[in-house]
């Protein structure tokens, strides 16, 4: 493969970025994780909005536009000769002297990472191999106070630490005990999934948690939110507990690769399946069909 690292492409074993870099010495960076559907990105508009969000709370000025990080993209797209694929691209404060204190002027470190993804949606074959399996934590999702959910920053180490309650030694090594985990907040509310927004559905009406919470605004939370408000379902963004989850007649994941993604078993109940979560999946495919293919 071969990736944008500072105004270039590089091939991937040449895309090296310094250990001064901040991003690398403090998590000082933001990052998002887009995809492409034939060669076009999925809702870029909201994805740059996002970034300008997290950069604008850090206080990152890259001074890039949003048409020269599109532009970036769209070239390490064009090398790597890639239709549907997974693209990450980051933006650290970049090399500055040895001080936490973040200096003014930014000399930004640029990187796009790309890789192949299948199509997705019902008529493809999708990322994940089946249901996922949901598991409370007690690592928590924290309000505003420190690091803010709604920034997507380098600082995952709170979802690291997440995924990390999961692992178990198996006979062959570590294990899972589950696909992802359900994180709550100080006062034991859901939020989300390390790397996913949650939803759930009782007497055909869909739940979320509300973006009040800490919660990152996802991409692909809206986009389905604003599928199942044109289809009628009613939609409520709430505040909820794992026992909402666990006695739901669906579950489901959400996240630019997974797209949708229902959940069999959250903390070792099973979950009934039921037809909101086709519907919007099906929804969902429909408008990645119409609009980019
Ligand atoms: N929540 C967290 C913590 C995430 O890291 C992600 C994506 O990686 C999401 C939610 C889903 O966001 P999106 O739909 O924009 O990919």
């Amino acid at each position: 493969p071969r990736f944008h690292v500072d105004g270039a492409v590089v091939p991937a074993s040449e895309a090296t970025v310094s250990v001064r870099d901040r991003g690398f010495r403090y998590g000082d960076a933001a990052f998002e994780t887009l995809r492409t559907y034939a060669g076009d990105v999925f809702e870029w508009a909201a994805h740059a909005d996002r970034l300008r969000a997290t950069c604008d709370l850090l206080s990152i000025d890259h001074g890039l536009s949003d048409s020269e990080l599109r532009r970036r993209i769209d070239e390490t797209l064009v090398a790597n000769d890639l239709d549907d694929a997974y693209v990450r691209l980051s933006i650290s404060r970049g090399v500055q002297p040895g001080k936490l204190t973040p200096q003014p002027d930014v000399t930004p470190t640029v990187v796009v990472e790309v890789d192949a993804l299948p199509r997705g949606g019902l008529e493809g074959e999708s990322v994940w191999d089946g249901p996922a399996t949901l598991q409370t934590v007690k690592t928590q999702r924290v309000p505003d106070r420190a690091i803010p959910a709604r920034a997507k920053t380098h600082n995952y180490l709170n979802g690291i630490l997440a995924r990390l309650e999961l692992r178990i030694d198996g006979p062959d090594g570590p294990e899972t005990t589950a696909d992802e985990a359900l994180l709550l907040d100080a006062d034991g509310a859901v939020t989300e999934g390390a790397t996913s927004n949650v939803f759930f559905v009782d007497d055909r009406a869909l739940h979320t948690p509300s973006l009040d919470g800490p919660v990152l605004p996802g991409i692909t939370r809206s986009v389905v939110l604003d599928l199942a408000r044109e289809e009628r379902i009613p939609v409520n963004e709430g505040r909820y507990t794992p026992d909402d989850l666990r006695s739901a007649d669906e579950v489901f994941l959400t996240n630019t690769t997974w797209e949708l993604r229902p959940v069999s078993k959250v903390d070792g109940i099973e979950v009934g399946g039921g037809p909101v979560t086709p519907l919007l999946s099906k929804l969902f495919d429909a408008r990645v069909e119409g609009e980019y293919y």
